[in-house]
């Protein structure tokens, strides 16, 4: 199977070209030529499997120049538990009401939906580089509101030929983000403040990428820079996984018969997640609708409403940060799909996107949205009810990301009387965003910095992951603050 640019498909690359790569050249998404096909037989033999069985099995269909064994030591290294993960089913799933069941994906090291895929990715780059015969180790750069610096720290530690060097803004990240970061451990990481806010840290990475001086200098010792954000195909392909997973888990918990179709509903920024569970249904799960969630940074339901994206509008700071985004950029792979692999027409969107901040597809693109898709919003109020009201009701704790899904759920069932089992996604630990859930269940002192873990703990009598709970005894390694200018001298001096 081949890998096509979103904007050139006459660009075909192998798995491990692609994931290698990450973004094609022209600046278009590498996205699998075609979609294999789940039978029944298959998912049959799927349920009797564990999570790590189950990637394998999912993977392997659209990683030809990866052997069985490799992907079995990726996944049993990347999905080990209890080391990585605290759940022994990985992914499990989580029923809540007769038809609504929580697809819990924040078992993993940094207590986000995040290593579900930056657990696999650093092998599959890391194996990708002997495959395609580049013989300099990969830097990965990343600049990071929160949850993608740890999870990438966390994914890449110690791993073959490669290294990661984070940059978080210092005004910019929650204490337990921050304590995360820099007690993070592995002999090849980096970790490094920037003064000021996000925009900062971002601009700052965006330039070191840039600078062709900088790119001869670093080859000349040996390296090359990447990035490890949604966009690279080796983090979109392990999120396919835990949707067919999920299926599989609902036959056998009795909720469905096979083929039946279920409904999945995803709190969306990037929109790397939900795609994974459209192409899923493109290989022939029985995906229902899709209800994508968004919070008050709603241009995703604005577009699925119309058929007009556009970013031209406030930006708004949520109780939801990983879906603070106004340009959601797996859309585009979306878009190519829709639009039956129109890479001109694509590019076309996307030249728009970047003169006018808008584009509006075309009446077949939008019929087969509407076909597909549901989307809808909940703003910060109804966020912190929703919280309140799950653990009233069934004593279940979300945090505000699932929350927002939750809510969208149920707008969405009451709107359409659709009554098909429905699978909403958790992508955070409640743990994570303790001071807004404390304060949506009406705590009124909420404590500062980690001691709201426990807090938290003490009102819901449940334990914190042992990651985050475990932070207050960990040593410190990285202290280093520095400003945008110097970031350059950074990488220099990790890359001796
Ligand atoms: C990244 C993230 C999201 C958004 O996922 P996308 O794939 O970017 O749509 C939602 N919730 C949490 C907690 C996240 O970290």
């Amino acid at each position: 199977m081949k890998y096509l640019s979103t904007r050139d498909k006459t660009l075909r690359l192998s798995a491990s070209q692609a994931i290698a790569q990450g973004l094609s050249r022209d600046g278009g998404l590498l996205t699998p030529e075609t979609f294999p096909k789940l039978t029944p037989d298959f998912l049959g033999e799927l349920r009797g499997k564990s999570y790590a069985q189950r990637a394998v099995a999912v993977m392997k269909l659209f990683l030809e120049d990866f052997s069985e064994e490799e992907l079995t030591s990726f996944t049993q290294a990347g999905y080990a538990s209890p080391t990585k993960f605290d759940d022994p089913q990985v992914a499990p799933l989580h029923p809540l009401t007769d038809q609504a069941s929580c697809l819990e994906l924040w078992h993993g090291p940094t207590s986000a939906f995040k290593d579900m895929a930056l657990q696999i990715l650093p092998h599959l780059l890391s194996a990708s580089l002997v495959k395609t015969n580049e013989d300099k180790t990969v830097c990965i750069l990343v600049a990071t509101s929160g949850d993608t610096g740890k999870a990438a720290l966390e994914g890449f530690k110690d791993v073959d030929r490669t290294k990661i060097l984070v940059f978080y803004p210092k005004d910019g990240v929650s204490d337990v983000q921050a304590l995360q970061m820099k007690t993070q451990q592995g002999n090849n990481v980096g970790v490094c403040a920037v003064h000021g806010n996000f925009d900062d840290a971002q601009t700052g990475v965006k330039t070191l990428f840039s600078d062709e001086k900088l790119r001869a200098d670093l080859a000349g010792r040996g390296y090359f820079l990447s990035s490890a954000n949604s966009i690279n195909w080796g983090r979109i392909l392990p999120q396919l996984v835990y949707y067919i997973s999920a299926y599989c888990d609902l036959l056998n918990l009795g909720r469905i018969q096979m083929g039946e179709q279920v409904n999945y509903c995803v709190p969306t920024g990037n929109f790397g997640n939900i795609l994974a569970c459209w192409y899923a249904g493109q290989m022939g799960l029985p995906v229902g609708k899709l209800i994508c969630a968004s919070n008050s940074n709603n241009v995703l339901t604005d577009f699925l409403a119309t058929g007009t994206y556009d970013k031209n509008r406030p930006f708004h700071t949520t109780m939801s940060p990983s879906m603070d985004i106004l340009v959601s950029s797996n859309l585009e792979r979306l878009l190519f799909a829709l639009s039956g692999q129109n890479d001109k027409e694509v590019a076309g969107y996307m030249e728009q996107l970047k003169e006018t901040g808008r584009y509006t597809v075309s009446s077949a693109i939008r019929a087969r949205l509407a076909e597909d898709f549901y989307g809808g919003f909940c703003d910060e109020a109804k966020t912190s009810q929703v919280i309140a009201k799950v653990w009233q009701d069934h004593h279940y704790l979300i945090d505000p990301h699932t929350a927002v899904a939750y809510q969208v759920m149920e707008e969405y069932r009451q709107k359409t009387g659709d009554t098909r089992q429905t699978v909403f996604v958790s992508t955070a630990s409640p743990f994570k965003f303790c001071d807004s859930v404390l304060h949506s269940l009406g705590v009124g002192q909420v404590q500062e910095g980690i001691a709201a873990l426990d807090q938290l703990t003490q009102v819901s009598g449940r334990p914190a992951p042992a990651p985050l709970a475990g932070l207050k005894d960990k040593a410190v390694r990285f202290t280093e603050s520095v400003d945008k200018e110097q970031m350059m001298d950074v990488v220099l001096a990790m890359l001796k």
